[in-house]
């Protein structure tokens, strides 16, 4: 098995109608009802390939109209029917898990489709009875998959089709060998595709492992954001981050925006900050120490504009699709740079435009320039900077003397 990449895919003149992408009457006609004019860039190109049964490496991202670039091939390929999965889609989230069956299931249209959603913490029982129900696809976070597997609950042996979505997430989160139990249990003969937004070599390496000869379908997301999305930076020392967010909320007025942290912990403290504030109205947080049914309510409330301003940790930041997100804050600037390609990436969606801030402590001035290198593009100074170095100046000098205020204007 050699990885052949056929640069040549992303050149392929995009077919205007979905048409002209080799999709069934019965689709297109789903298609129209759903409201769905044209195809995006990467369900043209991933489409009449993945119909000619081939293996695909798609560097997408959620928000570029993956889903369908998949589940529309899967529906008009395989044979759904409920007494056995004939396909199987994992994902990294438990949150992207139900978002892409309720697209798979908005464009199933009128076909019987009936699909189970497998993910952690929800009680093993009720997904049990839906397996026994029946199930044709299954959509799941691989550590559950591998749970009913385990049990007995499910079996892969008459999986025709297979997906990997946002498979580097995957990788990060460090489903590989989970990921591998499961391929090992789908026959050989299946169709693999795999998404990922970043292609790190561990990925390269798996699609050598498990799939035929892929080709690999170009959207490079770090060239999305770069040129769909507005992206500022801010210099700003830790203690005026807070004052920062407000002021920048404040005066974007954002329609709705997610503002991203490092850990869980600096999330709950910045949501509870944020409404003892009373400053902002419209607050949610979403991260990993919240119960499921919690994030649940709080991603249905975003979903449906109760929530304006969520605030989130990457993990389950990342699968977030909703396309009214105008605004992105990274109130911690996140530790890897392909994190910051899906943070912005929320925003910007279905070419809409989008907008940006990062705020960046003064030492971490090198994790900056290291995003800088991974977009390929520098990140605006925020006009408001100057009042930011006004303010930090006087308030370090207050508390620290004029060392320290030296030192500030030193580190700017
Ligand atoms: P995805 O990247 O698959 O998460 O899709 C992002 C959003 O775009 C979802 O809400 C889809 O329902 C929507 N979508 C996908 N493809 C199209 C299309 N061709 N036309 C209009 N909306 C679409």
């Amino acid at each position: 098995m050699i990885l052949s990449v056929t640069k040549s895919v992303t050149k392929r003149k995009q077919a205007l109608d979905f048409n002209q992408l080799g999709l069934s009457d019965e689709t297109l006609q789903t298609l129209a009802k759903i409201g769905y004019q044209r195809p995006t860039p990467i369900q043209a190109a991933l489409i009449p390939l993945a119909l000619e049964q081939l293996d695909l490496i798609g560097q997408a991202q959620t928000g570029t109209g993956k889903t369908a670039a998949f589940a529309l091939p899967i529906l008009e390929l395989v044979e759904l029917k409920p007494d056995k999965p004939a396909a199987i889609v994992l994902t990294p989230t438990r949150e992207l898990a139900v978002q892409v069956s309720k697209e798979f299931q908005k464009l199933a249209g009128d076909r019987e489709l009936s699909i189970v959603c497998l993910y952690g913490g929800k009680p093993m029982k009720g997904q049990i009875d839906q397996l026994k129900k029946g199930a044709a696809v299954i959509v799941g976070t691989p550590g559950r998959v591998i749970d009913h597997l385990k049990r007995g609950t499910l079996s892969l042996n008459a999986i025709e089709f297979a997906v990997l979505d946002e498979a580097d997430r995957m990788l990060d989160i460090g489903f590989r060998d989970d990921i591998e139990y499961i391929l090992k249990r789908c026959p050989e003969s299946r169709q693999t595709l795999l998404l990922s937004a970043t292609l790190p070599p561990a990925i390269l390496e798996l699609a050598k492992l498990y799939m035929h000869e892929p080709k690999m379908v170009n959207f490079s997301l770090n060239k999305v954001a770069a040129e769909t999305i507005d992206q500022y930076y801010l210099l700003v020392p830790e203690e005026l981050k807070f004052d920062v967010l407000l002021d920048l909320l404040r005066r974007e007025q954002p329609q709705q925006c997610i503002v991203f942290c490092r850990t869980k912990l600096g999330t709950e403290r910045l949501y509870r900050k944020l409404i003892k504030s009373g400053a902002i109205a419209g607050l949610g947080t979403i991260h990993g120490d919240l119960a499921q049914s919690a994030r649940d309510r709080m991603m249905q409330d975003f979903r449906e504009g109760k929530i304006s301003c969520l605030i989130a940790t990457d993990v389950v930041g990342r699968g977030i699709d909703v396309t009214g997100i105008s605004h992105i804050i990274n109130f911690d600037i996140p530790e890897l740079s392909d994190d910051y390609v899906h943070r912005v990436g929320r925003t910007g969606r279905m070419g809409k435009t989008g907008v940006a801030f990062t705020l960046v402590e003064p030492w971490q001035r090198a994790e900056l320039a290291k995003i800088e290198r991974k977009i390929n593009r520098q990140l605006a100074q925020d006009p408001m900077q100057a009042e930011v170095d006004r303010v930090a100046v006087e308030k370090l000098g207050m508390k620290l003397g004029t060392a320290a205020k030296s030192k500030y204007r030193r580190a700017l």
